[in-house]
């Protein structure tokens, strides 16, 4: 008797301290969409800006700015800013949700299911690439590919689009280019609906899961890419919205970067733009659902791109300058709606983005 005089007094003692910490209710995401455009930083966000006029990011409140340094390297990678991203750890550069010392780090992804949440990876770049790699595979190089799409195979990821069917499939294949025989996609469609056209999306039914590799390799340009990110992206939500614990997306816009690294004014905003168009998506899912935070941010800046000249009138950027053909370590935006997005305001360090998911995850169990 005198233990359960204890106990209620403990809860009453307990229940008086939470109500004065949480004056405001705690903010715990029960989806989470994280947007990132790989090499976006604030000049790429501004060309487009210019050129559009007006874009979706300026609809979030709540801004911050990350650092990106590698645990080897204070220029990073993409392998180790998604690890960063992913973890909430620091890795080397080219590494994936390996630590520099060896060690496996577990992922978001890993974290979300858990929790039963339903997973989501989409990216314009193969699904095997460094970025989507990162939240499920570890390996020591993000260059193995064919090893990280057998670890993609395994994840058990409920919805993965993009392109890269070339490493799922037998290197008997025409389109293989795995380094062994192993049949992937018909691993995967022993689960899951597996589709490789824009016409097997259209006539898709019903599904609780989807692998959708719409190209040997990486996806096309956007001028020319079918299906969108924006349609891959709807397509993503509407199908991770069906499950009932919430769920967690991660949407690259895979190609920024690309155009930066070809010092490419036009093929960096027009990615840009196609990545923000994506971003809207997520924020009217996120605006009438109410309990969805989305992030958007980059893994780092590439080719520091600067706007010397341009119009606002014509909506046009007449002078611009890359300094070089790689990555910078200028500081990244990050910027983030919803319940919990307060804790991305201010500078920190891009660990911040698997730190805090990491944390909303646990909060939820
Ligand atoms: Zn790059």
């Amino acid at each position: 008797m005198r233990f359960f005089i204890f106990v209620f007094l403990l809860s009453l003692v307990s229940s008086g301290l939470s109500s004065a910490v949480n004056a405001v209710p705690p903010a715990t995401p029960k989806n989470i969409i994280l947007f990132i455009g790989d090499g976006m930083g604030l000049s790429q966000i501004s060309a487009a800006k210019i050129v559009s006029g007006q874009l979706n990011v300026e609809r979030f409140k709540h801004i911050g700015l990350l650092t990106t340094h590698s645990y080897s390297d204070l220029v990073t990678d993409s392998a180790a800013s998604a690890t960063a991203m992913a973890t909430g750890y620091k890795t080397s550069n080219k590494m994936l949700s390996i630590s520099a010392d060896g060690k496996v780090l577990k992922t978001v992804i890993e974290y979300a299911q858990e929790n039963n949440k339903a997973t989501g990876l989409v990216a314009t770049s193969s699904i095997t690439h460094a970025t989507p790699a990162a939240f499920v595979a570890h390996v020591n190089s993000r260059k193995e590919h064919s090893l990280i799409a057998e670890q993609i195979t395994q994840s058990g990821v409920d919805v993965l689009l993009g392109g890269g069917w070339g490493y799922f499939v037998p290197s008997t294949t025409a389109d293989s280019i795995r380094w062994d025989n192993k049949n992937l996609l018909a691993q995967l469609a022993l689960t899951t609906t597996v589709i490789q056209t824009e016409q097997e999306l259209n006539s898709l039914g019903e599904v609780n899961s989807l692998v959708g590799l719409f190209s040997v390799q990486h996806l096309p340009k956007a001028a020319q890419r079918k299906p969108s990110l924006s349609r891959l992206t709807k397509k993503a939500i509407e199908i991770l919205a069906k499950n009932s614990n919430g769920f967690l997306l991660m949407v690259e816009g895979s190609q920024i970067d690309w155009g930066g690294h070809e010092n490419d004014q036009d093929y960096v905003i027009s990615e840009l733009m196609d990545l923000d168009k994506s971003i809207g998506i997520g924020l009217d899912f996120a605006e009438s659902d109410q309990q969805t935070l989305v992030i958007v941010t980059a893994d780092h800046e590439t080719g520091g791109f600067a706007i010397h000249d341009g119009s606002l009138q014509d909506k046009q950027v007449t002078a611009s300058e890359f300094t070089r053909t790689k990555h910078t370590a200028t500081m990244v935006p990050v910027f983030a709606y919803g319940p919990g997005a307060s804790d991305f305001s201010g500078i920190g360090d891009n660990t911040r983005i698997g730190k805090n998911i990491i944390r909303f995850l646990k909060a939820n169990e």
